[in-house]
């Protein structure tokens, strides 16, 4: 069945299309009458039904569907350059971030800022949206603004709040194996994970971090890509919770 994301909250009734939706049907080749999914990305889906001229969808029936992570992970990046981060977004949307907060270190290669960072993070909602039409997810996750990691790091509750503040950290003899330091997480607290760039992180960044509450944690003996690290961490802590 096809899913199609509105950028509205709905309720029962018929509901006019944007124009981008309306390309959207139009790419899926659906014709009036057609059934579909539709979901506004706050939880739950609609059972809906394409309307004739193919400008409106009518909603019928509401199913509270929902397809989250047994352990909501916030993601926090070392933006990697190129198509490199739109393929993060995706999978880690697919692998249930529930926020992906994309963030400039000294050693990152891109630097986004102002109207550039703007458009390059509406491009990443697109991403995200289409991950979520295509994987299943009725709720839409968090696009953070672009910021430097200082700047994160300051906007955070005092030693993380909640949350439980993991770094991924290649080459740190003290860093945990996932599994131990997943064990002692309470079943229910957000993860708030936060990985490096290509050139990884810089001395002072990670002392920043370890002073902020994050603890090194391990995925192994292989120094993985900077996309390639949380999403083995996203992957890694939903076998552990399964
Ligand atoms: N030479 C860099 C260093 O030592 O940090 C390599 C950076 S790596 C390409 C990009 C990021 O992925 C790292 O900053 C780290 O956050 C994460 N990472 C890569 N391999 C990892 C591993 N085996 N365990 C934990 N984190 C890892």
């Amino acid at each position: 069945m096809h899913r199609l994301y509105l950028d509205s909250p709905l309720q029962a009734g018929v509901v006019a299309l944007g124009p981008s939706a309306m390309r959207h049907v139009r790419a899926l080749r659906l014709r009036a009458g057609d059934p579909l999914v539709v979901f506004d990305g706050g939880g739950g889906q609609w059972q809906a039904r394409l309307g004739a001229a193919g400008d409106s969808v009518e909603l019928l029936a509401f199913e509270g569907v929902e397809r989250e992570a047994a352990q909501a992970v916030e993601l926090a990046v070392g933006m990697p350059a190129n198509e490199r981060m739109d393929w993060l977004v995706e999978k880690a949307v697919e692998l249930g971030a529930q926020g992906i907060a994309p963030l400039m270190t000294s050693r990152a290669v891109l630097r986004l800022e102002g109207e550039r960072a703007e458009r390059r993070c509406a491009h990443w909602r697109g991403v995200a949206i289409a991950a979520c039409e295509q994987c299943g997810r009725n709720r839409l996750p968090q696009l953070r603004p672009v910021q430097t990691l200082e700047r994160w790091l300051r906007g955070l509750p005092a030693a993380g709040g909640a949350a439980r503040c993991l770094l991924a950290a290649p080459s740190q003899a003290q860093a945990l194996p996932l599994a131990r330091w997943a064990a002692g997480v309470p079943a229910g607290q957000v993860v708030l994970a936060l990985s490096g760039p290509e050139g990884g992180l810089d001395d002072a960044e990670i002392g920043l971090a370890l002073r902020a509450g994050f603890v090194p944690v391990s995925l192994g003996p292989r120094t993985l890509r900077a996309e390639t690290a949380p999403l083995a961490l996203l992957a890694g802590l939903a076998a552990l919770r399964a």
